[in-house]
């Protein structure tokens, strides 16, 4: 790098700077800017693409090929040199564009007198704005500071056209962010809803790309360094041991805030002319576009770490922090990369959306999400860089998919789909204190699962007879350390207050397989659904469950309470975590505590093997409860967290239905109280069939309560049963098409 290169990239950004505060059009600033790049890279040929739509881009400025062309030459993402560097978010620097593979010749520019071409990616954290062109008519390749110094005007010109420069009287491109953009994620909590954006993240704005004095800037940014590098060792010094995924995060923060390469390439586009902060987001820009280019789950999780400690570096430098002073709007849509149970838990019922780029469906804040029954759509690529906060929103949880600044044709329809659930919301509401009886008289108990106090309320809204399921473990996800007794035995104390008298069963906890507490040692098991979790751990390491049971009978303290234990897979498990209640009850009578007033302790039937138990197993239960989620992957050796199979078995298989049947037959000998709480006894039809096979308590999320109730109340169960045997009987695979044939006819 040569020293007067520097100072002439410099003196480009200084005339840059003076065009962006002359008071002009777009139009005129983006003219005046490709006359003075030709100028100071002496090139005959400057030119700005930009894109129009999605694929295809535009001329909007040249210095040096026919100004009719303006406005009129447009090429395809990916034609052309153009539309290659566009696509690829590569540079093109050839000494013969001609002669060059995929050269587009384009009579109206006038172009073909020129060999050397060299175009680089105008690009702001990712998005691809346009492409940025000189060329020149002798054959010469741009040298490496030529191609350097135009990827910084380049990225200039992206942050300008951030802060609106080309927008206004004769725009020569349309503000950015303000199109309808379309994202096809994966729906993981249904439901529809209509908001504004409301970042998680706000992004971080830099108003000044360029400045004067590179050694101040320099020392800026090394004080902001040093800034970072105290607060990720503060960061490593408090993280729990035990959270491997977040040490591994926090060591990759460290490595990159200490890299030598990072700070000298942020140096050296200081000394072409950058602020420090501008310096900062070209560093982001590269490292975003490669994201979009790596493949390699462990690589892109890097440049994830690399983008999130930019932003932080970006907060220092700016001091713009989490409180950029926006208000929150009345209907906040949250969109974020991702985001982590407790944090979701504190915005709670306040947000009508949730919109990630990350996540899975089974993630702590999906459970979350569906706790406070708030539509989330997850994977929804690169939205954070689309949205701006208050943009207009809608998501669709059922089907995956979000409308960002929606046409009003698009926001009609959405309205219309809307009304349709708010309609079907209030039929459902009025059959709230109705009960669940079927047309030939027989009563279904209507229970709801629950796992943290934000699901509450939903005991009284949906008409829930109790809890049948109160999943222990997620109090223990949305913490970063390992609660205490006391804060379990107030939180247990709070359930039963809030479930007024309703029995509410609390399942201890289920951890393991796709549950992994951050402050615990994770162990590496080859198939942690079929490993240590649930009561294995319980009983294998009893100190968790021995105060989990403590807290659970001081909660209590007098009222009754019911226990039950997960992943049984044979008698003698369930009869050692049976003795380690009675041990509890015994230590607690000795310590002068008030005892349940009555005890229920039970087992969910989870694996096949417990529906072949002994009949001794079946008369020490106090009751069972079907967890159909798990059941089903054992019965069909299907992974429940493997989408390519997931949904490969229907639960109306004959198999599982005949299966299911057997226990409830064997319970019913047994006089063993038996309920249902997976994840299909939310569904209406699902949740029928098992009411015709002899099922009477089913548990499920709130939301469900309405839909199967409602339908419920329209069956005859032995005419659905008969319907059941019949299509079992002529050997079919699964009673579903009979089924609804059946149903379609009676609804
Ligand atoms: C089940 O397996 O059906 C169940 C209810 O438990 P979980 O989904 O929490 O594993
Ligand atoms: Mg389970």
């Amino acid at each position: 790098m040569t020293q007067d290169f520097q100072t002439d990239s410099r003196q480009m950004l200084g005339r840059l700077r003076a065009v962006m505060a002359e008071d002009a059009a777009g139009q005129q600033r983006l003219d005046r800017i490709t006359r003075l790049i030709a100028e100071e890279m002496r090139t005959e040929v400057c030119s700005i693409y930009l894109f129009r739509d999605e694929d295809t881009l535009e001329l909007c400025a040249t210095e040096g090929l026919n100004p009719q062309a303006v406005h009129e030459t447009r090429m395809r993402l990916g034609e052309g040199l153009v539309g290659r560097v566009a696509r690829t978010g590569k540079i093109v620097n050839t000494d013969d564009a001609p002669g060059t593979p995929g050269f587009r010749y384009m009579p109206e520019t006038g172009e073909e007198a020129y060999c050397a071409f060299l175009g680089v990616p105008v690009q702001r954290l990712g998005e691809m704005l346009g492409v940025l062109v000189v060329q020149s008519k002798d054959s010469r390749t741009y040298s490496d500071e030529e191609v350097y110094a135009l990827e910084v005007v380049a990225m200039v010109l992206a942050e300008m056209a951030e802060l609106g420069a080309f927008v206004g009287e004769g725009a020569a491109m349309s503000a950015r962010h303000q199109q309808a953009v379309l994202f096809r994620g994966t729906g993981a909590q249904e439901g529809a809803a209509q908001g504004h954006v409301w970042l998680h993240e706000p992004r971080v704005v830099v108003t000044n790309p360029i400045a004067d004095d590179p050694q101040r800037e320099r020392e800026r940014l090394h004080e902001a360094v040093e800034d970072l590098r105290v607060g990720v060792d503060r960061m490593l010094s408090t993280a729990a041991s035990g959270d491997k995924e977040q040490l591994q995060v926090l060591e990759a923060y460290r490595m990159f805030a200490n890299s030598k390469g990072w700070l000298r390439r942020m140096e050296e586009d200081i000394g072409r002319g950058l602020s420090a902060e501008a310096a900062v987001e070209k560093e982001q820009s590269t490292a975003r576009a490669r994201m979009g280019q790596v493949t390699d789950a462990y690589l892109r999780d890097r440049l994830h770490d690399l983008d999130d400690l930019s932003n932080r570096l970006l907060r220092i430098l700016t001091g713009q922090g989490h409180e950029t002073g926006a208000e929150m709007p009345p209907d906040p849509i949250l969109v974020a990369r991702n985001i982590g149970p407790a944090e979701l838990l504190d915005y709670g019922r306040a947000l009508k959306g949730i919109v990630l780029e990350e996540g899975s469906v089974g993630s702590h804040a999906a459970i979350v999400a569906r706790a406070l029954a708030i539509p989330l759509v997850i994977h929804a690529d690169r939205i954070t860089t689309e949205a701006l906060n208050g943009d207009h929103v809608l998501v669709d949880g059922d089907q995956g998919v979000v409308h960002l600044r929606p046409d009003d044709t698009v926001t009609a329809a959405f309205r219309d789909k809307m009304a349709m659930q708010a309609k079907a919301q209030e039929r459902y509401a009025s059959l709230r204190d109705k009960p669940a009886e079927t047309l030939c008289g027989t009563r279904i108990a209507m229970q709801m699962n629950a796992g943290l106090m934000a699901d509450l309320p939903s005991l009284g809204s949906s008409g829930a007879e109790g809890v049948g399921l109160f999943r222990t473990e997620l109090q223990f996800l949305v913490r970063n350390h390992m609660p205490k007794r006391a804060e379990l035995s107030e939180l247990y104390a709070r359930v039963m207050d809030a479930a007024g008298g309703k029995r509410v069963v609390f399942r201890t906890l289920d951890i393991g397989s796709d549950k992994v507490l951050p402050y615990m040692k994770a162990v590496d098991e080859p198939n942690p659904a079929l490993g240590w979790r649930a009561v294995r751990v319980g009983l294998d390491k009893p100190g968790v469950m021995r105060m989990q049971l403590q807290a659970l009978i001081r909660a209590a303290a007098g009222r009754p309470l019911t226990v039950m234990f997960p992943f049984v897979a044979q008698r003698e498990e369930y009869t050692a975590a049976r003795a380690e209640m009675d041990k509890a009850m015994a230590r607690e009578r000795i310590l002068g505590h008030p005892l349940p007033e009555t005890l229920e302790v039970g087992a969910m039937l989870e694996t096949p093997s417990l529906a072949f138990a002994p009949d001794s197993f079946y008369a020490e239960v106090d009751f069972l409860s079907i967890g159909g989620n798990d059941l089903k992957q054992f019965f069909f050796a299907a992974d429940r967290e493997n989408e390519l199979v997931r949904r490969r078995y229907d639960t109306l298989n004959v198999s599982f239905l005949t299966f299911i049947e057997g226990i409830v037959a064997r319970c019913e000998a047994s006089a063993t109280p038996l309920s249902f709480c997976g994840e299909d006894a939310g569904r209406p039809v699902e949740a029928a069939c098992l009411a015709a096979i002899g099922l009477r308590t089913l548990s499920m999320r709130p939301a469900s309560i309405g839909p199967v109730k409602s339908i419920l109340r329209r069956t005859d169960l032995t005419e659905l049963r008969r319907v059941i045997f019949d299509a079992r009987d002529r050997g079919e695979q699964s009673v579903r098409p009979a089924v609804m044939d059946y149903l379609r006819g009676k609804l």
